[in-house]
């Protein structure tokens, strides 16, 4: 099937992804596959009343209840898997299974949030008082804006709004001007659920196409209680501020520069493939791509020639082809960015290996780009910069210290990773004075993070946590209650004030 096949089997009205301004391009030969119409600021304003007005009432229905609609449209997932996936693939140029796993991760988040919906707990505390009573509850937040990034086209919109619609919010979201079809997808599969749904007030979760000024009218719509924002550090630094001079939540998912350090004691097979997936799959377009490895010195040499050799064996062609594992770069202005950086690396006294252009004879309106590996003599600055792009950057080190040194010297803190079978060296590194980051893995990667635990970064990654553990916390206010079942009235900490 193609495109406009896969979208209308996924509900969507053919009005919505052609004539309109915004024109949408396979990253895979650069072939125009939409044109999808732009939403103004003031739509957006007039949706985030209504999406206000959905959650007066939303926030009333009891949590398990809310899960049951959130179910529904896990069904929906599961029921759509294969097309979606597909449009994902196209869209944003991921290999066939890399889509099918994204898909996937929205179906996860469906169940966990499912489950939480009857688990949103508070605690009791105990109180000074006598005859008192202390508790918290967590209640519905208000209006969740969701501004997502191209490379995780529909997968961080499941993160937040799974959570957000069982916490008793309502949604807004403004998903990536590279990637509005799988969106529009997501959101006819949304109302599908949403049609099966007993007494659904309308408006429960919008979607919003537009670029940046669009993102911002969102972003500045005082009754829009949390914005989470997924991309660039620079979008992150645009936004949080204004999210913060009007005092309201932000939750910030931004880029990463991720490192695995590789000890003398490590299984250099599986560091291989842990590495060779987390730099290179999804064309190093992942925020938890391997953008440097830390090798010691023993094992340097070695390390990095199988990387190089097993790097220019990877196939790079058409994602949707069976046997292919690099896609595409988005688009030319990723390429640039690649070649920008690889001058730089080369400059600041790199050795580089890859990075051509790929294929442009076959597909002259894309952007395939062949893997590059660049040994490096130092963490210079084009290391310490996130360029979103297959370039893996490798380093030596002498002593643990100084790989951990390395690994934190850099602006981002998303995920990192160590193989060791040193059980001192593990230990050490996911400590107290080890990874500075959001994320800490020992003889994993630093990519393909599962939905279970808390995801996100320190630094300019932003700060958020979304998906698993206790993130839902994010998405509720919190109210402490005491109550008084006493016929007295005693002051905390003693304090009298009788008359
Ligand atoms: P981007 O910053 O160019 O765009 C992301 C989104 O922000 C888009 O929807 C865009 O329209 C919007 N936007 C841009 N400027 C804005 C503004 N001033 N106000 C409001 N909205 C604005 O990012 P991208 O190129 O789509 O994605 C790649 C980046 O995203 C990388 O840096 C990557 O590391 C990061 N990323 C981070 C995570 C994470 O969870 N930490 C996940 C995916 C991607």
């Amino acid at each position: 099937m193609n495109t406009n096949e896969l979208l209308s089997s996924l509900g969507v009205p053919v009005a919505a992804f052609t004539g309109g301004s915004l024109l949408v391009r396979s990253p895979i030969d650069g072939a125009q596959i939409g044109a999808v119409p732009e939403n103004t600021g003031e739509e957006m304003r007039a949706a985030v009343g209504r999406a206000h007005a959905a959650f007066l009432q939303w926030r009333n229905v009891p949590a398990p209840k809310r899960g049951e609609l959130v179910r529904l449209f896990g069904e929906e997932l599961r029921g759509h898997k294969a097309a979606l996936a597909r449009l994902v693939a196209l869209e944003a140029g991921k290999v066939s299974s890399e889509g099918e796993g994204e898909v996937q991760e929205m179906i996860d988040i469906c169940d966990f949030a499912v489950g939480l919906s009857r688990q949103l707990h508070g605690l009791t505390i105990a109180s000074e008082r006598p005859g008192h009573r202390m508790m918290e509850q967590y209640l519905p937040l208000g209006v969740v804006g969701i501004i997502s990034a191209f490379n995780f086209p529909v997968a961080v919109w499941a993160w937040n709004s799974a959570l957000a619609l069982v916490c008793g919010d309502t949604c807004v979201w403004k998903p990536s001007e590279k990637t509005p079809l799988t969106a529009l997808a997501t959101q006819a599969l949304f109302e599908r659920a949403v049609a099966r749904y007993a007494g659904a007030p309308a408006h429960l979760s919008q979607l919003l196409i537009g670029r940046a000024d669009v993102g911002e009218a969102l972003v500045d719509d005082p009754r829009v209680a949390l914005v989470s924002a997924t991309g660039s550090t620079r979008m992150g630094r645009a936004v949080g501020p204004r999210v913060a001079a009007r005092f309201g939540r932000c939750l910030l998912e931004l880029g990463g520069n991720n490192a695995i350090i590789v000890t003398p004691s490590a299984d250099l097979d599986l560091a291989v493939r842990g590495i060779l997936f987390g730099a290179y799959g999804t064309a190093g377009q992942r925020c938890t791509t391997t953008r440097r490895v830390i090798a010691h010195a023993s094992i340097h040499d070695e390390l990095v020639s199988r990387l190089d050799r097993a790097r220019a064996q990877l196939t790079i062609g058409d994602p949707t082809e069976p046997g292919n594992l690099i896609g595409p770069l988005i688009d030319k202005g990723a390429f640039d960015a690649m070649q920008a950086a690889l001058t730089a690396a080369k400059a600041q006294g790199g050795q580089v290996s890859g990075g051509e252009r790929a294929l442009a004879d076959r597909y002259p309106e894309a952007w395939y780009a062949v893997p590059a590996l660049a040994r490096m003599p130092k963490q210079t600055d084009i290391v310490r910069h996130e360029t979103f792009a297959p370039i893996l950057y490798t380093l030596k080190y002498e002593t643990l210290d100084e790989a951990i040194a390395l690994q934190n010297d850099v602006p981002q803190g998303l995920s990192s990773a160590i193989f060791t079978n040193d059980i001192r060296e593990a230990e050490a590194f996911v400590s107290a004075s080890g990874s500075d980051c959001g994320i800490a893995n020992v003889n994993i990667g630093t990519s393909g993070a599962e939905i279970g635990g808390a995801f996100g970064g320190e630094k300019e990654t932003g700060g958020g946590r979304e998906s698993g553990s206790d993130a839902w916390k994010a998405y509720m206010r919190r109210t402490t209650n005491t109550v008084n079942y006493s016929r007295e009235l005693p002051l905390a900490q003693g304090v009298k004030f009788d008359v």
